[in-house]
């Protein structure tokens, strides 16, 4: 892969990724114990839903989000809900929680037979809309990620939250191009998993 001789060196302490920006959030808690964190989980948020650029995940994933700054914020008062990670439309990576802990993302869930996947997945949200593309950037960060996880964690699947917790969620959606980032992890081993989890 040409880019790699650019790409930043994955540094992890406990739990935490440099090069990441780090905006710790308090809606996280410890793992089941002796849990193997086997599942990178996908999902897409934009706040308001298609703006992009501002800061209202950030806010919301830290509990600082004013529910009264924009209308559709009100659905959102008092909810508390993080991914560990979060990837800008430029490529720009944020985590939120320590991959060693367990952050609140996935809600009821299942994967190859397992519930609560937020006891053994790694939740990483992408910037953008149900349906709507994604840009290059946010795909070479994805895959970059995965690896860093994978070189960590016992991570051996990639899946979405739409295939986990299906009819209730929607995300990434179909403008998530899972073959892309196939390819883009075709070397890594990673099993890229797109069936609906019955
Ligand atoms: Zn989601």
């Amino acid at each position: 892969m040409p880019l790699a001789k650019t790409e930043p060196r994955a540094i992890w302490r406990q739990g935490w990724l440099w090069p990441a920006l780090h905006e710790p959030s308090p809606n996280c808690g410890p793992r089941p114990p002796g849990t193997a964190i086997d599942l990178a989980l996908v999902h897409s948020i934009s706040l308001p839903p298609g703006r992009f650029g501002t800061d209202a995940v950030r806010q919301l994933f830290t509990n600082t989000l004013d529910p009264d700054a924009h209308p559709y914020f009100e659905r959102l008062r008092g909810l508390e809900v993080s991914a560990h990670f979060f990837i800008r439309r430029n490529g720009a990576l944020w985590q939120f929680v320590s991959a060693d802990e367990r952050a609140w993302h996935a809600g009821k869930s299942r994967f190859q037979g397992r519930d609560n996947c937020n006891d053994y997945a790694v939740g990483i949200e992408l910037e953008g809309l149900e349906g709507e593309t994604f840009e290059p950037p946010q795909y070479r960060t994805l895959a970059w990620l995965c690896r860093a996880l994978q070189a960590r964690y016992p991570v051996r699947h990639i899946t979405g939250h739409e295939h986990v917790a299906p009819g209730r969620k929607h995300d990434p959606g179909a403008g998530f191009s899972w073959s892309r980032l196939a390819h883009d992890l075709a070397d890594s081993g990673l099993r890229i998993e797109t069936r609906v989890q019955p």
